[in-house]
């Protein structure tokens, strides 16, 4: 463990940061009370405290980290743009070099047919957009009433109105009075909470069928699209039963409803692959995408069309009134695009898909499916979760109120972990970057971890 100098005192950083910051998911009351954890310097897949403490990130910040931390090449090109050309936007006929270059590298990974890009700053202004170009897309066709989403409970998608609409994560409406009217929510494709006595592949093909089911329902003139992420993610690593996605593509092919694979977890080989629809045999209209485009060393999303949608937009003989200030910033591509290199040149996809990942999975299975905590361990690539059960045999979760979860993610903090608590589900997702011996060290606090909540829970 090397001690990073500390430049601030701790409480100071804090007693500020409580008094003039308000953060994202956060109760400020415990806040003030407890004081911020103060981040100061990442390397590879450790990050730094402000009082020198080293910790392994488990879930690469939020799930987006892919390159792992301290890649200099990235700060060069940031640094490079900035001199050359720091801003410029993309409105009102105008490009630049690196947006050019990133669309065409982007078109080149996705899955086939998909070669038309749009640029937002997050994941969630980039599922907006798709919400409206959903609406759009149907006013061109000729067909103005088709325009209900269909989205799925445990879903994030975000949080602005309309993203927050479509996350199915309950705690994310009341407070702002959501969902917005013309989404709708039916049941997840997960299995281990809700599959009763149906065996995975029967369940699959019964939570797609809650989609036809909701499309019949609402007639199918009236909706406009399906959004889902190929893995839950914040939901809780729901990884659909194989015979999901076919079964959703087949619908809503049938029912002529567009398909959005939300990517922003999923995509950039998080799953083995590019893209999580390469893992799962989705072929979307629209796939979003953030976090790992540029591993989180700067803010940008991309909204990836295809197809029908790419050639309407591309003949709809009008300006398309819609776009951001920083929609393909230079910065936010040059960083993108050189991330994208550093991914192919280490073959940080393929390693996710081949021995990384397997190792990975093996050793969190090896570990852990057998502890009395743990229901079940699931996986796919780089990302994980374990199912913390009171009673293996029935599944039966713990009483929420336990915040069971929540005690399990503050032993990992206490010793040198980040892993994330999705309810009662310890979540993992590192860098791809991650090397084997990193993995050991991961996987051997995780397993502590679970054990000192076990023993808490007595
Ligand atoms: N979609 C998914 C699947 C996500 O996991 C997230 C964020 O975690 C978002 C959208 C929202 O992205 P952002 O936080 O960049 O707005």
């Amino acid at each position: 463990m090397t001690a990073t100098p500390v430049r601030n005192s701790t409480k100071a950083l804090q007693a500020a940061d409580a008094r003039h910051h308000l953060h994202p998911f956060t109760d400020h009351a415990g806040l003030a009370a407890k004081g911020a954890r103060v981040i100061t310097r990442a390397e590879g897949v450790r990050l730094w405290d402000s009082e020198g403490r080293s910790m392994i990130d488990g879930m690469s910040g939020l799930w987006c980290v892919n390159v792992g931390y301290g890649r200099a090449e990235l700060a060069e090109v940031a640094k490079q743009q900035l001199l050359e050309l720091p801003y410029y936007n993309t409105f009102f006929q105008t490009t630049h070099p690196p947006v050019v270059a990133l669309s065409e590298k982007l078109a080149s990974i996705a899955p086939a047919g998909m070669d038309l890009v749009t640029y937002a700053g997050s994941g969630s202004e980039a599922n907006d957009t798709i919400a409206k170009l959903v609406r759009y897309f149907w006013n061109l066709q000729g067909k103005p009433r088709k325009k209900t989403i269909i989205s799925r409970n445990y879903a994030y998608h975000g949080v602005t109105m309309q993203a927050a609409s479509m996350s199915g994560l309950t705690a994310m409406h009341p407070q702002f009075d959501l969902p917005l009217p013309g989404v709708v929510h039916v049941e997840a494709p997960y299995w281990y909470a809700h599959g009763g006595d149906l065996g995975p592949d029967e369940f699959g093909l019964k939570a797609a069928r809650a989609v036809e089911k909701k499309i019949l329902e609402l007639g199918p003139e009236n909706v406009g699209a399906f959004i889902g992420e190929p893995i839950q993610g914040a939901g809780g690593v729901i990884i659909p039963p194989a015979t999901y996605w076919p079964e959703i593509m087949r619908i809503c092919r049938q029912y002529d409803v567009l398909v959005i694979a939300d990517e922003v977890i999923c995509g950039f080989g998080r799953t083995g692959k590019w893209f999580g629809s390469q893992t799962f045999g989705i072929q979307p209209d629209f796939m979003t995408m953030a976090k790992g485009l540029t591993s989180g060393y700067i803010p940008m999303a991309g909204i990836m069309m295809g197809g029908r949608v790419a050639e309407t937009f591309r003949n709809a003989g009008e300006e398309i009134v819609h776009g951001f200030t920083y929609s393909g910033h230079p910065v936010a591509a040059a960083v993108a695009l050189r991330n994208l290199e550093i991914m192919e040149e280490e073959g940080l996809v393929d390693a996710a898909g081949g021995e990384i990942g397997a190792y990975f999975q093996a050793k969190l299975r090896a570990a852990l499916s057998d502890h009395r905590l743990v229901g079940e361990v699931r996986g796919v690539g780089m990302i994980a979760a374990m199912e913390l059960v009171e009673h293996k045999p029935s599944h039966a979760f713990f009483d929420p109120k336990r915040g069971v979860g929540t005690l399990c993610r503050n032993h990992c903090f206490a010793n040198g972990l980040v892993m994330r608590a999705c309810r009662d589900v310890m979540v993992l997702a590192p860098p791809l970057s991650i090397t084997k011996p990193e993995i050991d060290e991961l996987v051997g606090l995780a397993a502590d971890c679970i054990e000192r909540t076990a023993v808490d829970l007595g």
